[in-house]
């Protein structure tokens, strides 16, 4: 049994009965950081022993972690916040999980907290049609995703790092004067989109920041504190 398991994007009391069963109960928890991991579970006296599996594992790991399974060993996939899987490793394991076991292993999802869905859910925005589109490029194609996230009829999620946040939003503001600049798309964008940017989400300094790109961007400017933490930006239609 492969158990997915989503854990909390912060605040630690946001993790469901069945996941601390879950990991109480597995033969090996398999998680991205071991510190991370090891804080949750120390936080649930879960004594469970972890096995570091991460975007970088090699092949050798991934083939330990399926002779595991093929011993009948059950396992939890959990990454170091949030749903395996979101932006985070743990399709590759799946798909090598599938291609050699079929049937014979169950993938059973333990569902939980995902930055994602904690953002839309307090947006405001029509959230029953959203496109997930998760980090952009640092480089190589980050114009071309810039442009699918303003021609988007539908309301656009991005993950972004405190590193690239003020830059990211920068370069939104800049990619929306530009088409709306533009002959050809002068109609399509006299509205300027609304944004909707979440900091911190659950944890102590959760801020959340609405309205026009600008204005944001002068808020996260004006304190050096709201250039911390983690990002969600989501852009309504
Ligand atoms: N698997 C995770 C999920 O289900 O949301 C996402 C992992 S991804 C590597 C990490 C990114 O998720 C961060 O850079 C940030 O964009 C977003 N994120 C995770 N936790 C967050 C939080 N508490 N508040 C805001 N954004 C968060």
């Amino acid at each position: 049994m492969l158990y997915i398991v989503g854990t909390p994007i912060g605040n630690l009391e946001d993790i469901s009965l069945r996941a601390l069963r879950i990991l109480g109960e597995v033969d090996f928890i398999l998680c991205e950081d071991t510190r991370v991991t090891k804080k949750l579970l120390e936080h649930y006296k879960i004594k469970t022993p972890v096995i570091s599996y991460h975007q970088h594992s090699d092949f050798s790991k991934t083939d330990y972690i399926l002779d595991l399974l093929g011993q009948g060993k059950d396992l939890a996939l959990v990454s170091d916040a949030g749903t395996p899987g979101i932006s985070d490793p743990g399709g590759k394991l799946i798909q090598a999980v599938t291609d050699k076991f079929g049937e014979d292993v169950k993938i059973e999802s333990v569902p939980g907290p995902s930055a994602v869905t904690a953002a839309l859910s307090i947006s405001g925005i029509p959230t029953d049609k959203f496109i997930f589109m998760g980090f952009p490029p640092h480089k190589k194609g980050r114009q071309t995703f810039l442009k699918k996230v303003i021609k988007s009829e539908l309301p656009v999620v991005v993950y972004e790092s405190k590193h690239r946040i003020i830059k990211f939003l920068e370069e939104l503001k800049g990619m929306e004067k530009a088409m709306r600049d533009d002959e050809e798309n002068k109609e399509k964008f006299k509205e300027l989109a609304s944004v909707v940017v979440c900091r911190e989400l659950s944890k102590m300094h959760e801020t959340i920041y609405r309205g026009e790109t600008e204005d944001i961007i002068n808020k996260i400017k004006d304190s050096r504190d709201d250039q911390k933490g983690e990002f969600v930006v989501i852009i309504g239609k």
